[in-house]
């Protein structure tokens, strides 16, 4: 025989598109359309109801950048369509690669109940299943004209980004608004060819299977008639029968299809956008499932479902009651789909508690999995968080889009830096948003690592990233997927039935131990500075504002604000999501963040002030919120007049305890001197010399007399790179950056300025004031920085030779640190050039290391060098990126954060520092006040006493053991108890510690904590 099979191939697709596709809608008839255009924020339903409407034909421009137009479409249906499928076909402009990038409605009815949503992919109204002719037609779409920011020129610069730079130019072009019959015949016919010939695209070209298919789909095709398809139809399909029904080998691999929806809560669009995102996408999703019975769908965040119950009340119930039924299934038990490696440990813990609340609240379930398929990179803190708030299995796939090294499992077990493990899944397919293609389908099986002992993966399938969800062309894929011979099968399951069988498949799956690092987005640590500050500085806040609200509320009983930490809270997770904190959204979204975040500032500052009030002490000054208070210092020649301070952070600070208010220690100050063109910060611990250049020349350790600076060497030393990404510019920096580097040598000015020496500097069209001084304490070096930033493509480092010997450099992540090494052997290594901490990293030797603290920022790099014989390590800060891509103003203006040095450190001493310089004491007047909760251990450290989220009055405490090693510590509660309890990370009470004293006041609880470990416990007062 012949071989005809590329020509049976080019055939069969061309056939596809250009013939039998076009056919699916038949016999347009024209229908009336009138526009009503906004020209500003969007509006109620109501008002775009009843607002004024003008008339609008198809080739009307209309749609500036994020502007809202009502559509009106009016007709009959034509009596000559009586016992049809009748669809109405509205075309606004739509642009099917673009689907959730671009043109997006809402279609309601005259009532202003929504109908479903339009997006490229969905051009098509539902009108009735079977005319009678005559009916009436009146549908009302609320259109947004979203500009394409992304793919038609990747990554060049765009000023559409912001509703004000975006301009006046009208995006879109109306192309049709038509009655038409929806052709069932050919739309199956349209799926039987296209799964056939997918799957034959994939299939060895030696295969008798590929050749059966090709044969038979020439059969088909020489059976319609393409001038009239929806007659043929039906004969077409006929010979196509047998070759859909040759089922799938026993070995098959099983793709768990989860109709999904991935919707940034904000990114190439604003928040408000995304509220209507959600709002359409779900009023789809809601419709889609009454037509199909298997259909399941799955949504996270429990912000999003909060905007729907909100701004869509009738849509939210469809979901509720969907829910209730088992279909629409809520996934990932998170508030948002935060970022997994910036947002603090506290916050972490917030995301699960304020999600999972939600969900409980609104439909008495609680999610059994984390689901964070987009975020970039996951902390090894992760494992014991998600066990600790009651997970089950994790998912994620964004670790296949590392530039270097394939991951090697789909399914293992995470292990945490504690030991914890928890069950995770990378859907081998490699995408959040399936389509079920045939490529896709061959991929998750080609892609698949456990196929020796397991055979299920899954697929999160509909249009994602600015939503859209499942379609029914996707449901008619996975109709013909179930079953087939040469490919893998599909089924409709919900995510929790997936994961039973996953972990059933795999009794001992491999461990992967520690951080799952992102080889890529490294820039994500840095870019958009305020969004970094904003949220660290907020998370801070919000312990501190439990804590003295706590105290209040028990030693005086003063009323706990509930409601302002919730909203507070809701307000600093949403701003976590995965491309807000990470900086990497438009300017309109990082420009509405700053602020948000500067809002719950000031709420928090209140909450605070209201707090420490009523226990009689007065703040000494009011708190900026761009920069941390500076630290008093102590005048020896006047002793009598000491300081008061508040300290909310878990290390003891100037001799004051941990959550307690008290004087601060007298001891000798530190002194700033000249010596010749030197400047000299000095100390009992500390001996730091800076040239004339502001360039850190010496820095001693007094205990241990080594100088931390390598002999003849400068740090302080700010580097300038050019910084031009390949790809992805606001969220990646390519090794290729250190290639050009420029040393900021020379100051404009070095002077002394009370107790700080203050170094000046401009380059470029920018300018720098750093202001060097010594911690209270003397302990520590503190560099304040203020930076007026004007650069375009560029990288600051502040960079440090530091004379010690590392292997590792330690990083801070969510309660407690790991280790990266500093050389690149592997591939692994290689990729990992820029990483992230959390408050502080560190390097060190035996005996010696030094810590490196920050108040705002988190990317940083260490590299190997030899000098001198031996190996040294240089160490950088990352302080500023300037990519214009989305945002083409990103960073500029005026940047401040504060870094602080520690000489003679270790893990201890630096997890010290990070909480000083982020929590620092608060000077004040008034009464001292002891502590209300106290741990004995100096390595179990207090993160969080608040008061339980349920408003039972319990009070909750967690600790965590700070070193890597087992502790014991003693909890001291100054309160009379009924009873300790354990808990979860989401508060339930669980096993009796202790009971009630034998009589009120102190109660004292002995822990033991595993490494790393985290726990909360329960204190139940006496009343
Ligand atoms: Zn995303």
């Amino acid at each position: 025989m012949h071989d005809n099979q590329d020509l049976s191939l080019a055939r069969a697709a061309r056939v596809l598109e250009e013939r039998l596709r076009p056919a699916i809608h038949s016999r347009p008839h024209p229908l009336t359309l009138a526009a009503h255009r906004v020209g500003g924020e969007p509006i109620p339903v109501a008002d775009g109801l009843a607002a004024q409407y003008v008339p609008a034909a198809a080739g009307d421009a209309w749609g500036r950048a994020w502007d809202t137009t009502w559509f009106r479409v009016t007709g009959t249906v034509p009596s000559e369509f009586a016992g049809q499928r009748v669809e109405v076909l509205l075309d606004l402009g739509f642009d099917i690669n673009m689907t959730g990038f671009q043109i997006e409605g809402l279609v309601h009815r005259p009532d202003g109940s929504p109908v479903r949503s339009l997006h490229p992919r969905a051009q098509w109204i539902p009108v009735v299943r079977e005319a009678a002719g005559g009916e009436p037609i009146e549908f009302y779409v609320e259109a947004a004209s979203n500009p394409v920011l992304l793919d038609y020129v990747p990554f060049l610069p765009t000023e559409s980004g912001d509703w004000e730079t975006a301009g006046e130019e009208l995006l879109y072009r109306v192309r049709r608004a038509d009655v038409v019959v929806f052709e069932t015949e050919v739309f199956e016919l349209v799926h039987d060819v296209e799964v056939l010939l997918q799957l034959a695209q994939q299939l060895d070209a030696a295969s008798a299977r590929r050749a059966k298919i090709l044969f038979a789909l020439d059969r088909a095709l020489d059976t319609v008639d393409l001038q009239n398809v929806a007659r043929t139809a039906a004969a077409g399909r006929a010979q196509l029968t047998e070759a859909l029904a040759s089922p799938a080998a026993p070995s098959a691999h099983l793709i768990t299809a989860v109709g999904h929806a991935h919707i940034d809560s904000a990114w190439l669009w604003p928040l408000r956008e995304t509220v209507r995102k959600v709002a359409r996408t779900t009023s789809s999703m809601v419709t889609l499932m009454d037509e199909h019975d298997d259909f399941i769908y799955a949504m996270s965040s429990a912000q999003q479902y909060a905007w729907v119950k909100e701004h869509r009340p009738e849509v939210y119930a469809r979901v509720k009651q969907a829910v209730a039924d088992g279909r629409f299934v809520p996934v990932g038990g998170m508030w948002v789909e935060a970022d997994a490696v910036l947002p603090g440990g506290e916050a972490m813990i917030r995301q699960f508690l304020y999600g999972q609340r939600f969900f409980r609240d609104e439909f008495g379930i609680e999610c059994r999995g984390a689901w964070l398929p987009d975020s970039f990179g996951y902390s090894g803190a992760l494992p014991q968080l998600l066990v600790g708030a009651g997970f089950e299995w994790f998912l994620t796939q964004k670790i296949s889009w590392n530039e270097r090294n394939v991951f090697p499992h789909s399914s293992f077990d995470w292990e945490g830096i504690d030991g914890s493990r928890i069950f995770t899944h990378f859907p081998p397919m490699d995408t959040y948003n399936s389509q079920l293609s045939g490529d896709e389908v061959a991929r998750a099986d080609r892609n698949f690592k456990e196929r020796s002992v397991g055979s299920s993966s899954l697929a999160p399938t509909g249009w994602g990233d600015g939503g859209g969800g499942t379609t029914r062309e996707m449901i008619a894929r996975s109709r013909r997927l179930a079953d087939l011979e040469g490919s893998a099968r599909v089924v409709w399951e919900t995510p929790d039935t997936f994961f039973e069988r996953a972990k059933a498949e795999l009794p001992e799956p491999a461990v992967w131990k520690g951080e799952l690092y992102l080889e890529r987005h490294r820039a994500t640590y840095t870019t958009q500075h305020k969004m970094k500050q904003g949220n660290r500085r907020n998370e801070q806040l919000l312990v501190e504002a439990e804590l003295w609200a706590t105290v209040a509320a028990v030693r005086v009983g003063h009323e706990y604000p509930y409601e302002v930490l919730d909203a507070a809270w809701r307000e600093v997770l949403l701003l976590q999501f995965h491309d807000i904190l990470p900086g990497t959204s438009i300017a309109w979204v990082h420009r509405e963040a700053a602020e948000r975040h500067a809002k719950v500032s000031a709420i928090l500052e209140g909450v605070i002030a209201d707090a420490l009030g009523a226990l009689g002490v007065t703040l000494a000054e009011p708190v900026e919120t761009q920069t941390p208070p500076v630290e008093p210092v102590e005048t020896p020649e006047t002793p009598a007049r000491r300081t008061l301070l508040v300290n909310s952070a878990p290390v003891a600070q100037s001799g004051v305890g941990t959550g307690a208010v008290g004087l601060a220690a007298t001891g000798s100050a530190p002194s700033v001197n000249t010596s010749g063109d030197a400047f000299v910060l000095a100390s009992e611990s500390v001996r730091v010399v800076v040239d004339a250049d502001g360039h850190l020349i010496s820095a001693v350790d007094l205990e241990s007399g080594r100088d931390a600076i390598v002999a003849g060497e400068r740090g302080n030393l700010l580097q300038l790179h050019q910084d031009f990404p390949n790809l992805w510019d606001a969220w990646d920096v390519d090794n290729s950056y250190r290639k050009m580097r420029r040393d900021l040598d020379t100051a404009d000015e070095v002077s002394l300025d009370g107790d700080a020496i203050v170094v000046r500097r401009t380059f470029g069209r920018s300018s720098i004031e750093q202001r060097l001084s010594l911690s209270a304490d003397g302990r520590a070096l503190l560099i304040d920085n203020t930076v007026d930033w004007q650069e375009t493509e560029k990288f600051l480092k502040l960079a440090f030779p530091i004379d010690v010997f590392a292997d590792t450099a330690v990083a801070e992540t969510q309660f407690g640190f790991h280790s990266r090494t500093t050389h690149d052997n592997t591939s692994w290594e290689n990729a990992r050039f820029e990483t992230h901490t959390q408050r502080w990293f560190l390097v060190r030797e035996p005996g010696f290391g030094v810590a490196f603290a920050n108040d705002s920022s988190y990317g940083f790099d260490v590299v190997r060098s030899r000098r001198g014989g031996t190996v040294v390590s240089d160490v950088r800060f990352s302080m500023l990126r300037a990519p214009r891509f989305p945002d083409p103003r990103a960073d500029l203006g005026v940047q401040r954060m504060r870094f602080a040095l520690a000489f003679g450190a270790d893990e201890a001493r630096a997890t010290e520092l990070g909480w000083a310089i982020n929590t620092p004491a608060r000077p004040a007047s008034g009464a001292e006040l002891p502590p209300l909760v106290t741990s004995s251990g100096p390595r179990v450290l207090i993160s969080a006493v608040k008061l339980a989220d349920d408003r039972s009055g319990d009070l909750i405490v967690r600790l965590y053991e700070s070193s890597g090693g087992r502790a014991t510590t003693e909890v001291s509660l100054d309160l009379p108890v009924t009873s300790v309890r354990e808990a979860d990370l989401l508060e339930r009470p669980g096993e009796l510690i202790a009971h009630a004293p034998t009589r009120p006041g102190r109660v004292s609880v002995s822990l033991a904590l595993r490494p790393f470990q985290v726990r909360t416990i329960r204190v139940t007062p006496a009343r």
